[in-house]
């Protein structure tokens, strides 16, 4: 006959039942509950629930209400199979009760009574709690080897390697997605062959918060030929260097981040194309990703309409050149319809130039109007001998220069990928129309 196992008296009442008392050695410590760990005892429950309140009361998100997540140890989810595959005669209150879920109620009632937000089923921010205890991972994945060889693999042989020298082996767990393939193979043979030890120590734990993102969508306008859409990138040149807040993504984000707390925040303009040429004059689509923000309140019921006009009239107030409009809250899928078709046609390119002749204020101005334009390339004169000579039509959606000095400047280019950019700065003979230097009305010009 098997040992004894040592359970908590919750865990014995709640799994074992009262009929199978003589099979339980009930633990003196919670946290040698060989099952729950000591995660279900009320004074763990109660100081974990108190670091959660100070949490929220430290962020200040605007919101009543959060969703609770758990992330457990591996090795808790194993024995959770485990232990009724060795004990069949197991018929506590909540023995078919998942596990997770056990845990989740009895930390949900806790956490609503001692923290002032209140844990619901739908909310867009999260607490996450995750505990950890390690102990048993090196076990628990040979015991899993040792039944299940296939599914269950070595894991890679990967040394740190430290400053000083010395390396350790790289900490062994068996992934979630592992388990989750073997367990409902375990049989009673197996798991009888599993020792149920009790953990040394209580599992640490990690609280984080985190809310879901928020995306504003909009379209923007642009007048200023010196104002790049992003920031340059141009490393070699000091000048070139952007000012803080000197592109229209930035100077869009910072209204936005400010009105909402977020911690960070990402630009993307739309890759639709089609949209792209025939609407834009009514300026081009924009979407900003704003993650985790702590003030929300004014994007919903009634203020919604009023707080993005108030954002609106703020972004066109403080950027004399960009003129925003149309600003709207969009659901997630709809933002990454824009972001994917943005990567997987467009190319960023930064280049130095030079000219032969000298540029005006005028020339600069006419090339620009041009854009977004559409070239056909011949296959360039450089590549000719490896491939096919072809008519090539590419679209230049966007193009920003920065003149330096009357012969000197640097160009942004937005292409459609395939755009040979090289030849669309000097025209390379003719074969690809137009060029830039045929915009610019300087025939002679020469990229670096
Ligand atoms: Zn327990």
């Amino acid at each position: 006959m098997a040992d004894q196992v040592p359970l908590c008296a919750l865990c014995s009442r709640q799994i074992a039942g009262e009929a199978n008392a003589d099979k339980v050695k009930l633990v003196e410590k919670p946290h040698e509950c060989c099952l729950c760990f000591g995660i279900l005892n009320p004074d763990f429950i109660q100081q974990v629930s108190e670091e959660a309140n100070r949490l929220f009361a430290s962020q200040q998100y605007d919101s009543n209400t959060f969703i609770l997540a758990l992330s457990l140890p591996v090795s808790q989810t194993l024995r959770e199979t485990l232990i009724l595959k060795q004990y069949p005669e197991f018929n506590g209150i909540l023995h078919t009760v998942p596990f997770k879920i056990r845990n989740v109620n009895t930390y949900i009632e806790k956490l609503g009574d001692v923290s002032n937000i209140r844990p619901t089923l739908a909310s867009d921010l999260q607490l996450l709690i995750a505990f950890e205890n390690d102990e048993f991972n090196e076990s628990d994945l040979a015991f899993c080897r040792r039944h299940f060889p296939n599914e269950v693999r070595p894991p890679r042989k990967r040394k740190f390697h430290h400053q000083n020298g010395d390396s350790e082996q790289e900490p062994i767990e068996m992934s979630r997605c592992q388990l989750q393939q073997i367990n409902n193979r375990i049989t009673k043979d197996i798991a009888e062959k599993y020792s149920f030890v009790s953990p040394s120590r209580p599992c640490t734990y990690k609280l984080s918060l985190e809310r879901d993102a928020i995306y504003i969508a909009g379209r923007y306008m642009k007048f200023s030929r010196t104002l790049p859409q992003s920031p340059w990138t141009v490393d070699e040149d000091k000048n070139a260097q952007p000012e803080p807040g000197n592109s229209v993504s930035e100077k869009i984000k910072n209204v936005l981040e400010k009105e909402l707390g977020a911690s960070e925040s990402r630009f993307n303009t739309s890759g639709r194309e089609d949209i792209d040429v025939r609407m834009l004059g009514e300026g081009r689509p924009f979407c900003v990703e704003m993650r985790d923000c702590k003030r929300t309140k004014q994007l919903r019921g009634i203020e919604y309409i009023e707080t993005l006009q108030k954002l609106e009239d703020e972004m066109n107030r403080t950027m004399k050149d960009v003129k925003v409009r149309e600003l709207t809250r969009v659901k997630r899928e709809e933002a990454e319809k824009m972001a994917v078709g943005a990567d997987e046609k467009r190319k960023w390119y930064s280049a130095h130039c030079y000219s032969t002749l000298p540029l005006t204020d005028e020339a600069i101005c006419k090339a620009l109007q041009a854009i977004p334009v559409q070239l056909v390339q011949k296959t360039p004169i450089r590549v000719l001998k490896r491939r096919s000579l072809l008519d090539r039509p590419r679209t230049i959606y966007s193009m920003d220069i920065l003149r330096q000095d009357s012969n000197h400047f640097l160009l942004r280019l937005e292409t459609q990928a395939g755009t040979y950019v090289k030849e669309f700065v000097h025209g390379d003979f003719g074969r690809t129309r137009p060029s830039l230097a045929n915009l610019l009305g300087v025939e002679n010009g020469e990229a670096n």
